[in-house]
């Protein structure tokens, strides 16, 4: 536990920096991007207009990066509402579709009458968006990812120390390389990549991590060098509305680990 808070308040501090950076050096960049686009209109004939232009492109890829920032260190409230984890993923299947890589192949499996779940729709898809495209980082040479939605089972439980009967199961599942032990234990650390430049912000997991435990659920990994990741997000029952939970079909879930 106290490992768990020296970690919360590490990236609340990293949050807080982060923050007033990305301010101050948004308020910058805008100076530069001005100042370059009003260069660029008053000698529109200048031998270093190319330059001018890279330049700009470059001011231009930090400033969306500033806004990534920005956005990851204001905590957003969270727009809570009773979902139906099968329709969620209904949303966002051509979004995934979108993301995986040509080489990867994509099963969901959604048990039957599952109990909703309360969350904020546009987060969680974020965070189960980042989990694939990680899965994809993941299998360069191709693969398969399973993304499932079930009950735990005893066994999740006794891994999780959670009570089993007040969460729903998502879980993304891959066949990719895995990560080694260090990885692992910083993988959720905030602006924490083994991408290259441009690639990973290192911000995925993170997010991910924060949003499921704004909504009192818990994001847990567990990896195999060179066999897969399992990342699963825990998600609170809704107790209003909530359908009657039958018997779930999928008993347990095919895992890559
Ligand atoms: P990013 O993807 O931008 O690097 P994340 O926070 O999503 O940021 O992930 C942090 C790191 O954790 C990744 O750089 C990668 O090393 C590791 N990682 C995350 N997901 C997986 C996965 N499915 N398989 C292997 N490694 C992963």
């Amino acid at each position: 536990a106290r490992e768990a808070l020296f970690q919360a308040r590490k990236m609340e501090a990293v949050g807080r920096l982060t923050g007033g950076v990305a301010h101050d050096f948004n308020n910058l960049l805008t100076i530069v991007l001005i100042s370059l686009n009003l260069a660029k209109k008053r000698a529109p004939d200048s031998p270093v207009l190319d330059l001018i232009d890279n330049a700009i492109q470059g001011a231009e890829r930090g400033a969306a990066m500033t806004q990534r920032m920005l956005a990851f260190s204001r905590h957003q409230p969270l727009k809570i509402e009773t979902l139906v984890i099968a329709d969620l993923l209904q949303g966002i299947q051509g979004l995934i579709r979108q993301s995986i890589g040509p080489v990867m192949r994509i099963h969901t499996r959604i048990a039957s009458a599952l109990p909703r779940i309360h969350g904020d729709r546009n987060q969680l898809e974020t965070a189960l968006l980042n989990l694939v495209i990680n899965a994809r980082d993941a299998m360069p040479g191709g693969g398969e990812v399973l993304i499932s939605a079930r009950l735990p089972t005893a066994f999740d439980s006794v891994e999780a120390v959670m009570e089993p009967n007040e969460y729903v199961l998502l879980e993304v599942v891959d066949t990719g390389d895995g990560m080694d032990e260090e990885t692992a234990r910083r993988a959720i650390e905030p602006f924490f990549t083994t991408k290259d430049v441009g690639k990973g912000t290192g911000l995925g997991l993170s997010m991910a991590h924060g949003i499921v435990e704004q909504l009192g659920g818990k994001l847990m990994l567990e990896s195999v060098l060179g066999k897969g990741t399992t990342v699963q997000l825990w998600l609170p029952i809704s107790h209003e509305l909530t359908v009657q939970a039958g018997p779930s079909s999928i008993a347990q879930c095919a895992s890559a680990t």
